[in-house]
Order: C-alpha cells, then sequence, then structure tokens
C-alpha cells in the first residue's frame, strides 16, 4: 500500500535567464495505491507542468508545497532518486536517442530502478514477454530509442516501460493523444494490466475523456489555472464532456 500526497505545490516554469512564471497555484492531492484518478482540464493548465514538476524537470522549480511518497519527500531527490522511490512519468512527447537500441535503453531504466542490473538472458525473457503482452514486434527490441516510431508505437513503448519498471506511481501524460482506438485499447489494456499485477496507483491526465472508457478512473478532476479546481467521481467526466470546460476558463486566474 503506498500514499502519494501532492501537498499545497506551487511550482514556476522557467522561461530565460531571470524569466520565470508560476503555473502551479497550489496543488493538492492524494493517491492510494490500486486508484486511478483522471486529471483533466483545458490546455494551458498546468496538467503537464504538474506532471513535470513531480518528475523533477529542471525547467521547472518548486517554490512551494511537497510531494510524498509514502510520508517521504522526493522533492529535493534527483530524477533516478524519483525512479527509484517508485515514481514513473510518461512523456507527453517522448524524445528521440538515436544510437541506443530499445533493449540496452530498458535494460538500464530496469537497472536504475531496481538498484541493480538484471541477468540480461533473464531480461530479455522479461521484455520479451511484455512485448508480447502489449502486440509489439519482436524486432523492436533491436530498434533505435523511438528513432523513427510512430504515434503509437512511442505510446506502446511508454506502457512497456511501465510494465517493466513497475512504478508505485504512475503520472501518464496525455497517454492517449493520438491513438487510433486499437492502439488505444492496447495502451489502455497495458495500465490495467499494471494495475493488476503489481500495486500502482495512477494519475491518469488526459484532455479527453475517451480512454476513461477503457481505464475507469475513480475519481475525476479538473484542472484549471495551476490547481485542481473540481473533485469528483466518475461521473464528473460525462460533465465534463458534454459541457466543455468553458466554466472554468471563464473563471479566471
Ligand atoms: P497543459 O498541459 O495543461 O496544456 P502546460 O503545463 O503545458 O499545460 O502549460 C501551462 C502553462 O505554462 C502554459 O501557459 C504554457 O505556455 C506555460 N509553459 C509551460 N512550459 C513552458 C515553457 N517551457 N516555457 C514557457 N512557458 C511554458
Ligand atoms: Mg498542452
Ligand atoms: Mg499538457
Amino acid at each position: 500500500m503506498t500514499k502519494f500526497e501532492i501537498r499545497g505545490l506551487r511550482a514556476d516554469v522557467l522561461i530565460g535567464e531571470d524569466e520565470r512564471q508560476e503555473i502551479l497555484t497550489g496543488v493538492d492531492l492524494t493517491v492510494n495505491s490500486n486508484e486511478t484518478h483522471a486529471i483533466m482540464g483545458p490546455n494551458g493548465s498546468g496538467k503537464s507542468t504538474l506532471a513535470y514538476a513531480i518528475a523533477g524537470h529542471p525547467r521547472y522549480e518548486i517554490t512551494e508545497g511537497e510531494v510524498l511518497i509514502d510520508g517521504e519527500n522526493i522533492v529535493e531527490m534527483s530524477v533516478d532518486e524519483r525512479a527509484r522511490a517508485g515514481v514513473f512519468l510518461a512523456m507527453q512527447y517522448p524524445v528521440e536517442v538515436p544510437g541506443v537500441s530499445m533493449s540496452n535503453f530498458l535494460r538500464s531504466s530496469v537497472t536504475a530502478v531496481r538498484g541493480e542490473a538484471p541477468k540480461l538472458r533473464q531480461f530479455s525473457k522479461e521484455l520479451q514477454g511484455a512485448m508480447k503482452n502489449l502486440s509489439i514486434d519482436s524486432g523492436f527490441a533491436a530498434r533505435g530509442v523511438n528513432e523513427g516510431f510512430s504515434g503509437g508505437e512511442k505510446k506502446r513503448h511508454e506502457i512497456l516501460q511501465l510494465e517493466l519498471l513497475k512504478p508505485r506511481i504512475a503520472v501518464l501524460d496525455e497517454t492517449d493523444s493520438g491513438l487510433d482506438v486499437d492502439a488505444l485499447k492496447v495502451v489502455s489494456e497495458g495500465i490495467n494490466r499494471a494495475k493488476e499485477t503489481h500495486e500502482m496507483g495512477t494519475m491518469l491526465i488526459t484532455h479527453y475523456t475517451r480512454i476513461l472508457n477503457y481505464v475507469k478512473p475513480d475519481y475525476v478532476h479538473v484542472f484549471a489555472n495551476g490547481r485542481i479546481a473540481e473533485s469528483g467521481g466518475p461521473d464528473l467526466a460525462d460533465t465534463l464532456e458534454s459541457e466543455g470546460y468553458e466554466r472554468f476558463v471563464k473563471a479566471g486566474a
């Protein structure tokens, strides 16, 4: 059982040398393992900033508040330490790392999180199993990281990492964007399988309600103006689907 708590979190985006802008204006959220929280909201409301701040991205500086895993504050931790503490962030736009094969990249990620390198043969077996689960072609392991991957392949790769790294908290930022229905199903099944096979709390950041038909949220939060403006059950997603975010955007900063 893991408790992930965000308390009074404020963060700035660092724009230039002496330019910064406050984006997160006091975020409070508690995610327990086995819970799925959908974070929804208009473009530019700060959803990705929240994900980056949790992950420790250098462009975003936490100015106030804390992020706790079982009472331990991760705010002062390095990116690697956060990963070891069990936090997983799937990037909205995964970067390309040419020259490094998928299998090498994944094995080093697993090594960083587990603290020791898995035996090669055992890791290959694990990787092939996880790839099979996600209907990923076996040739994928030899390809360069994200090199020339389609949008759908990048997303599958994110979920492949999820299967291998078994995080305690997964922050999935628009994992659903740009996927056709078949890819969306495969990706959603991967998220659901990760939730079943190991205890995982999930923050599912999304602009659209479509993925919530496949990954059922326990809670839905509306993110607006850098904080959670409203929280509810799964029904809130239906309200947002029909009414949009206008009400929250109009509310102003
Ligand atoms: P969302 O994910 O909800 O669409 P973001 O967190 O991406 O929102 O952006 C929130 C606000 O922060 C936007 O106004 C955006 O322009 C600004 N912002 C985010 N990252 C940067 C950056 N690297 N440089 C300048 N502005 C940024
Ligand atoms: Mg955006
Ligand atoms: Mg975003």
